[in-house]
């Protein structure tokens, strides 16, 4: 008995990939660092309000910022532990690929993991159109889990298994995460319209490594949600409902 225990446990640490019982889920672990990624910035307004309000014309990079800095404050008081990170954290302009390898050049403590979460306004040629809806990545688009600018520390969280292994581990959680995202915010935010979860070939989602979600808040081609996003109170409780829906997801 003693001696079958030996053999399986020397056959794990030659052949991890063989035995996946016997190493973990790297995205099973605690999440300990959470990515805050405003969209936009800089000469890249994003979408823009139809509509001219008392301070001008609405840009989606401003109303994205402000939510993700409500959401940084938010959640550095109530989760002091966690390791936050933000893609930007001014009006400046950061390409797709400088935001995603933000996020996977972070060094995680050992045995934890990261979340990706995106903040964004809409926009539709029907005005009508209103809601939140919650983006995830294509389940068929694979992403490159180790490179030359993997962290050391990261390594070891991606090495024990093939890419498929980690693409599918990784679509699992993402498909997970998306789902607590879409009931928390219909939950807080019971006056908008839950558009639902919808897979969508976007850089920042196909390029991240790590679980990760775009929230698109609401339309700014909408009048009645425009008005919403130019309020500082509706702005906050969005920025309440998604540090709720990350914590759910710790
Ligand atoms: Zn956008």
């Amino acid at each position: 008995m003693r001696k079958g225990l030996i053999v399986l446990l020397l056959l794990g640490f030659l052949f991890p990939q063989g035995l996946l019982f016997a190493v973990e889920n790297p995205y099973d672990y605690p999440v300990s660092t959470v990515i805050i990624d405003a969209g936009h910035g800089g000469y890249d307004p994003g979408t823009s309000s139809a509509w001219v309000f008392a301070g001008g014309t609405i840009f989606e990079r401003d109303i994205s910022l402000d939510i993700a800095k409500r959401v940084y404050a938010l959640l550095s008081v109530i989760r002091p532990d966690l390791q936050l990170v933000m893609t930007r954290s001014d009006d400046t302009f950061v390409s797709l690929e400088d935001r995603s390898r933000i996020a996977y050049t972070t060094e995680l403590p050992l045995k934890t993991s990261a979340l990706f979460v995106s903040i964004h306004v809409n926009s539709a040629e029907n005005n009508e159109a209103r809601g939140f809806e919650v983006l995830t990545k294509k389940q068929g688009k694979s992403v490159t889990l180790l490179n030359s600018e993997t962290p050391t520390g990261n390594i070891v969280l991606y090495s024990p298994f093939t890419s498929v292994q980690l693409n599918r581990f990784l679509n699992n959680r993402n498909l997970v995460i998306a789902k607590t995202f879409e009931q928390v915010l219909a939950q807080k935010l019971e006056s908008s319209k839950d558009r639902g979860v919808k897979e969508q070939d976007l850089y920042v989602l196909n390029a991240s490594r790590m679980p990760g979600v775009l929230v698109e808040v609401g339309f700014l081609s909408n009048e009645q949600e425009a008005q919403n996003l130019v309020s500082p109170q509706w702005r906050h409780s969005v920025a309440e409902a998604i540090v709720q829906a990350i914590i759910q997801c710790l």
